[in-house]
């Protein structure tokens, strides 16, 4: 196969066009319509609870959605993370980078909680089971009063199994009627790989046409969510700094909200399964280790 010198400069030709066209975007365009992105975010929020798999998806995943809260000041922002993040073994390091992560978000650092749960380990083939979670999540919806859960949804932007069992573990809870009907519960939407990397910013358009809840950065939110990232030591390598310039998830995050079960045979079946599969293991709760 020869090599076609046309074909590559047209390449680096539509290349060039793609960077400066998301440059100036990423500059001008987003400020102006940022009046407009404001009108999807979510409405009466006071105190706000992120539930997380690992150290790190705060800022990969939820970045806009954090910097535009962080912004409000009637807003108490709590992260909720279920794992140290310790596939590798570096699970503490983990832990202290989610600190500082967010810090720089702009979460006051008494506000989040890192679990070290002996089944809640990070492994992206396992799928944590729900009755390990679920005390924990309810805890802190309860004991915070929580009126905003965002979560995964049931791809977990990425597929990853412990993200997807955080949305299996709150899906139940809301199917057995165990979160306070004060709480409104939301999944951050999965979307096609086109969307995420290709579209890049230009995915806000689709995504406010296409999407009942969002929120959306400018370029000063942008810049907080890459810092942050960059104190993800462990995990900063060259692959996911390419996810910070090319990701969605740094521009925009949509949400769907996940309804609570207001029929009477939802709640009676809710009570056929409320113990099972959610609390069946009741000892398990001796598990945490810190
Ligand atoms: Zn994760």
């Amino acid at each position: 196969m020869s090599f076609d010198l046309n074909i590559f400069l047209g390449i680096v030709y539509l290349a060039t066009i793609y960077v400066a066209i998301t440059i100036v975007y990423a500059l001008v365009v987003t400020d102006f319509f940022m009046r407009m992105w404001k009108s999807k975010q979510i409405s009466g929020m006071k105190r706000f609870l992120l539930v997380t798999a690992h150290p790190d998806d705060e800022c990969m995943f939820f970045g806009p959605t954090i910097v535009s809260l962080a912004k409000n000041p009637d807003v108490r922002i709590y992260v909720l993370c279920l794992s140290l993040g310790d596939y590798e073994g570096m699970g503490n390091l983990r832990k202290l980078e989610l600190w500082h992560s967010c810090k720089k978000l702009g979460v006051n650092e008494s506000n989040i909680t890192c679990l070290n749960y002996q089944h809640l380990r990070d492994n992206p083939k396992i799928l944590w089971q729900p009755c390990h979670m679920a005390k924990v999540i309810l805890h802190h919806v309860n004991m915070l009063d929580i009126d905003t859960l965002i979560t995964f949804d049931g791809y977990g932007v990425s597929g990853h199994l412990n993200h997807i069992s955080i949305y299996n573990c709150i899906a139940e809870l809301m199917q057995n009627r165990l979160i306070p009907p004060t709480c409104r519960v939301f999944s951050l939407e999965s979307v096609s790989w086109f969307r995420k990397f290709i579209l890049g910013v230009f995915d806000v358009y689709l995504s406010y046409m296409t999407s009942t809840f969002m929120y959306v950065t400018n370029e000063v939110g942008r810049s907080l969510i890459r810092s942050a990232m960059e104190v993800h030591v462990t995990q900063y390598v060259w692959y996911r700094k390419l996810y910070m310039v090319f990701s969605r998830y740094i521009n925009v995050n949509t949400f769907r909200e996940i309804p609570h079960q207001t029929s009477p045979e939802a709640g009676s079946a809710a009570g056929r399964h409320r113990k099972f599969p959610l609390f069946r293991r009741n000892s398990s709760q001796r598990q945490k280790t810190e």
